[in-house]
């Protein structure tokens, strides 16, 4: 590690670190706040449920969408499952078919896999080189379908590339197919600019730790929540769209973060400034490198990059050397790295697809990140392309 540097968390795709905001809330909160159940009627519960309402007007304001249309909840994970199972664990639904991209999270994969186990049709709308759903084939499939699709699944923005899709074509196209349209927005609320009711979405998501709040927490929107079937009964909780107590605790970082996320929106530019001088400097330097998805629009704070034939886990233990901590996107099988299913369906070849890392700040991020970790990268593909004598 260099002498006097500091540690560069660059990983806030996987997960953020809590908000300055919200460490400084929750470092008075154990004393200084109420404890109880917000659905008690004395009036510790009165408090709390006061408060909550306060959180769900901040949310419903920065995320652009009516109080009654924000269902607080555990996560992405689960908001996922539960649109899932509102509109395919009906058995009156006579629909049969759910489309989904090539390029979904295994959240939406999975829950798929799982709908597709139980007779539904699943239909995967492949992506071009840059990771850009084909909008084309979307609507060849929904003129010849609508009628027996259920679901329409396509993320607003990739977790592993960071480049961002087309959502407001695709909820025209739902809207003019009379089909419904749920966006995994997870990577996407909180490092860019949403607005839930003129996204045209049926359905959205959001995870608490992926936007500087706290883990366990999370958002469904839900356009018509009078449609919503609980996926969790409980006690009738969010307005019988999301049973159990809520996690009060949760929901007040959530307002905080976002609250925090709209004062800081107009440090997006910079940030995408930083990283496309980062991206440039890198390829002059290497003239093989490869920044996936490169010519798509992309998350101001996500780069993907690869140098073909470097191992992407040898690039993260030189970066975690210096104190700087990235992801590779790509899971061991064997000892061997394997192209991640994202790459493999943007027809990324397997020396690069096994390369990857991925670097992925925050708005808020320091303004030598870029540098430091141009330093890093540097070194360390220097110190590999050496031992395999390129
Ligand atoms: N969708 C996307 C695009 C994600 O990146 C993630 C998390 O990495 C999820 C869904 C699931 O989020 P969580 O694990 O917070 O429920």
């Amino acid at each position: 590690m260099l002498k006097g540097s500091y540690m560069i968390y660059a990983d806030f795709n996987g997960s953020a670190i809590p908000h300055e905001a919200v460490k400084a809330y929750l470092s008075t909160r154990f004393e200084k706040g109420y404890f109880a159940n917000p659905n008690a009627i004395h009036g510790h519960g009165q408090k709390i449920l006061a408060g909550m309402s306060k959180c769900r007007r901040t949310c419903a304001k920065v995320l652009g969408a009516d109080t009654n249309q924000i269902i607080f909840n555990s996560g992405a994970s689960e908001g996922i499952s539960a649109v899932f199972a509102s509109l395919l664990h009906d058995k009156n639904q006579k629909r049969k078919t759910i489309v989904i991209s090539s390029i979904e999270h295994s959240a939406v994969v999975n829950a798929s896999k799982f709908y597709q186990s139980q007779d539904y049709e699943v239909i995967v709308i492949p992506v071009n080189s840059d990771g850009v759903v084909k909008i084309s084939e979307l609507e060849q499939v929904l003129k010849k379908k609508a009628q027996d699709i259920a679901l329409v699944s396509i993320m607003a923005a990739n977790n592993e590339t960071g480049v961002i899709q087309p959502y407001q074509e695709i909820s025209k196209l739902c809207q003019k197919y009379q089909v419904q349209y749920f966006s995994d927005t997870t990577q996407f609320i909180g490092k860019h600019d949403f607005n839930f009711q003129e996204s045209g979405m049926d359905y959205a998501v959001l995870s608490g730790h992926k936007v500087g709040a706290l883990i366990g927490s999370g958002i469904l929107l839900v356009k018509n929540p009078e449609k919503l079937r609980p996926h969790i009964f409980g006690g009738g909780q969010e307005n019988g769209c999301r049973g159990g107590t809520q996690n009060y605790i949760g929901i007040e970082t959530l307002a905080i973060a976002l609250d925090a996320f709209e004062k800081e929106k107009n440090k997006m530019g910079l940030c995408l400034e930083r990283r496309l001088n980062f991206e440039k400097k890198l390829k002059e330097k290497f003239k093989n490198i490869v920044i996936i998805g490169e010519q798509a629009p992309r998350l101001a704070s996500t780069t993907l990059v690869a140098y073909p034939g470097i191992h992407g886990q040898g690039v993260q233990i030189e970066l975690e050397s210096q104190d700087i901590f990235v992801t590779t996107s790509s899971a061991c099988s064997d000892n061997e790295p394997t192209t991640s299913k994202v790459l493999k369906a943007m027809n990324v070849t397997d020396d690069i697809g096994r390369g990857v890392v991925r670097i992925s700040l925050c708005l808020g991020q320091n303004p030598d990140a870029y540098d430091r970790i141009y330093s890093a990268l540097e070194n360390a593909y220097n110190k590999l392309a050496k031992i395999k004598n390129y």
